[in-house]
């Protein structure tokens, strides 16, 4: 069975809404991209470029559905926890305690600016084999060639800095740890066929959510976030959260979900865990 994502992006990721994040100040973001810049990404940066070229064209389909994956169709769900940018981003410690203890997989998509925050922080989840780390985009800028916005977060459009934002993103997590992520989500959860086309070309797969924890909306209690999850647990369920909140309510949530679903049947492991490789 292929899993079908769902594109509902409402009250998602508010804690972007904070997280316009260097791009307020454009020099800066400018400047910080050009560090990057070695003459070896500019030629295959240019070499992406290239290739859409003819796109531009082209109809856009905005919220393309993404490559399907296959699950096992066991109940397996796949716990996936963001780590957005903003002045509030913080670390939730006590959730990846929790996680830890309970031994329970989550894959971690986290961006460059929360790991030049907490650089110790990130090399303690790098190295921990219980969590997958993935990327977030450099910057937690969202993807529309477009240039639809949503939650107020900025947005890249052109095929470019949508290079810069996830190629540089994975290209910081790979010289991090080692290894380069094979996951791209992007700032809000949102994207469009273009998008998904470049990622593509990136060698990257988007993935979005299947399941809504409700995690970010404002004063939302645990109880919420608990039902939602519950509610709509399926088998090979992919569900959103952040633990870059830790006044945010998914520790609480957790501790009363996890003990039901197992009871029901059901098991956790990470993205990359997840898929059956047709072959
Ligand atoms: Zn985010």
């Amino acid at each position: 069975m292929t899993i079908r994502r769902r594109y509902l992006c409402a009250a998602l990721c508010l804690s972007v809404l904070a997280a316009a994040g260097p791009a307020a100040a454009a020099r800066p973001v400018v400047t910080y991209l050009k560090s990057l810049y070695t003459p070896d990404y500019l030629q295959f940066k240019k070499r992406i470029v290239g290739r859409f070229a003819e796109e531009h064209a082209a109809p856009m389909t905005p919220l393309a559905p993404p490559l399907g994956r296959r699950y096992p169709g066991d109940k397996v769900i796949a716990l996936t926890f963001d780590a957005c940018s903003g002045r509030n981003s913080g670390y939730n410690e006590k959730l990846i305690e929790y996680l830890r203890a309970e031994k329970i997989p989550a894959t971690l998509f986290i961006t460059g600016i929360w790991m030049d925050k907490y650089p110790a922080k990130f090399r303690e989840l790098a190295a921990d084999p219980l969590f997958e780390i993935e990327n977030h985009g450099l910057l937690h800028r969202a993807c529309s060639y477009a240039g639809m916005k949503k939650y107020g977060v900025n947005t890249v459009s052109e095929i470019g800095d949508m290079v810069d934002e996830m190629e540089l993103g994975a290209r910081k997590i790979q010289a991090a740890t080692g290894r380069r992520p094979v996951f791209f989500r992007p700032a809000a959860a949102f994207t469009d066929s273009i998008c998904m086309g470049v990622a593509q070309a990136l060698g990257m797969e988007v993935v979005t959510f299947s399941l809504l924890s409700g995690d970010a909306v404002p004063r939302v209690p645990a109880r919420t976030i608990r039902d939602n999850i519950l509610k709509r647990a399926r088998p090979g369920a992919v569900v959103i959260m952040h633990f870059n909140r830790p006044e945010w309510h998914e520790l609480e949530a957790l501790k009363q979900a996890v003990p039901i679903l197992r009871a029901r049947g059901y098991s956790f492991a990470r993205l990359e865990d997840f898929s059956i490789n047709e072959n």
